[in-house]
């Protein structure tokens, strides 16, 4: 069986993101990009399953600027076998991104299609539910747990514990935090996937209208907290929390 794996370019999870002077984007200049952190965690298990003797081929695919051929790499130093990059520099948002994975999932005809349940860039959560519809493929959200025969069993995170789900394939399953760890990528792994196929398409080749259909009008950074306090007492937070935060 192939698996399609989805992964994103976005800014590093360390980096402190900072506003533009006139509200009008977030500043990304000079900044370090990295792999979207739950697509760390779809390419992980999407290596799992290989290494299980489950999954036969590992497809990454990304879409964007030149540059998300580095989050290709390392999606293909994790275990990926090849790449897939549909590179634009146009904006692209979830509808667009769903779009064009599906068309790059007609093309490839994985058994599964792993994404991460969400970018940590626009928070957005939901390209996996947009592309399972446009598929017509089952949907595993927020899974912490998959288990591939001839149909995926995924056990979805959700409030107040955990739901199973079957699901036959071809399906699309988002990953969530508990998934797995993904793995420390190692030198020789680096310098052997410089070598593993990456095609390149383009968005005209895939025949998917990108136009955005929703207007960012204005950003903002969160208002600075104030420092918090020590209490000494249980007694002394009740009486806080009832005299001056007024919340009892
Ligand atoms: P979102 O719906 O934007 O929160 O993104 C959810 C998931 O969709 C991500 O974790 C990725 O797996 C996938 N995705 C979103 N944007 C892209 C992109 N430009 N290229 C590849 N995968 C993407």
């Amino acid at each position: 069986m192939k698996v399609l794996v989805a992964v994103k370019r976005v800014v590093d999870y360390n980096v402190q993101v900072r506003v533009k002077s006139d509200g009008s984007d977030v500043d990304i200049a000079n900044v370090k990009m990295s792999m979207n952190p739950f697509d760390e965690i779809a390419v992980e298990e999407a290596v799992r399953l290989k290494e299980a003797g489950k999954v036969a081929e590992i497809v990454a695919v990304s879409l964007g600027v030149k540059q998300c051929e580095e989050t290709l790499r390392t999606a293909l130093a994790m275990g990926a076998d090849r790449a897939v990059h549909v590179e634009t520099d146009a904006e692209l948002q979830p509808l667009a991104v769903a779009k064009l994975l599906a068309a790059v999932a007609r093309r490839e005809q994985p058994g599964l299609l792993l994404l991460g349940k969400q970018a940590i860039d626009d928070d957005a959560n939901q390209t996996g539910q947009m592309v399972s519809a446009l598929l017509g493929w089952g949907l595993g959200s927020a899974a912490s747990r998959v288990e591939l025969s001839d149909s995926v069993t995924v056990t979805r995170e959700v409030d107040g514990g955990a739901q199973t789900v079957k699901l036959t394939l071809p399906a699309v399953v988002t990953a969530d935090l508990r998934l797995n760890e993904p793995r420390f990528v190692k030198l020789p792994n680096i310098m052997a996937a410089k070598k593993k196929p990456l095609e390149k398409l383009t968005v005209a080749e895939l025949g998917v209208d990108i136009a955005p259909r929703l207007k960012t009008l204005k950003l903002a950074e969160p208002s600075p907290r104030k420092a918090g306090i020590k209490v000494a007492t249980a007694a002394e937070l009740v009486a806080k929390l009832k005299n001056e935060a007024k919340v009892l």
